[in-house]
């Protein structure tokens, strides 16, 4: 999926664009800064992803597109990650009630270390073949995600 095409902005994006200091930036249309922000998205520069999506705060119809296309790719990968688990023997769920309500209510009150929202939501998955249990989270805004 063409991501920038979700946006509707310019493809032509030069590299440089994602290293602009922020007094720069903060110059940039909303549709220029969204398209730096994938830039560096793409570069896997994060904290700058949370920079210039900080500069769209006034404008939530550009920083929701950008979400949405971001969001479409970890998606993808989350989806890609669950397959993986599920070849190898692994099915959705705790190794206990007790296991899930509790890293459950962990991970709703952390943030999301690429956007910053707050709540993030939990997935467990478990192979008792090999007594294994892992368990991921889930930013629903930009669809952040990492195993812990
Ligand atoms: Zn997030």
């Amino acid at each position: 999926m063409n991501t920038v095409a979700t946006l509707s902005v310019p493809v032509h994006t030069s590299p440089d664009i994602a290293d602009v200091p922020t007094p720069i930036a903060s110059r940039l249309s909303p549709e220029a800064v969204a398209t730096a922000a994938l830039t560096a998205l793409n570069a896997g520069k994060l904290s700058l992803v949370r920079e210039l999506l900080n500069q769209l705060r006034t404008d939530t119809a550009t920083q929701s597109r950008l979400y949405t296309a971001i969001r479409a790719e970890r998606v993808d990968s989350l989806r890609a990650f669950v397959r993986e688990l599920k070849t190898t023997g692994y099915s959705e769920g705790a190794v206990s009630p007790l296991a899930r309500q509790e890293d459950s209510r962990i991970v709703a009150g952390c943030s999301c270390e690429e956007c910053g929202s707050k709540g993030l939501r939990y997935r467990g998955f478990r192979n008792p073949d090999i007594n294994s249990y892992r368990a991921v989270c889930i930013c629903d805004v930009c669809g952040h995600w990492d195993e812990f």
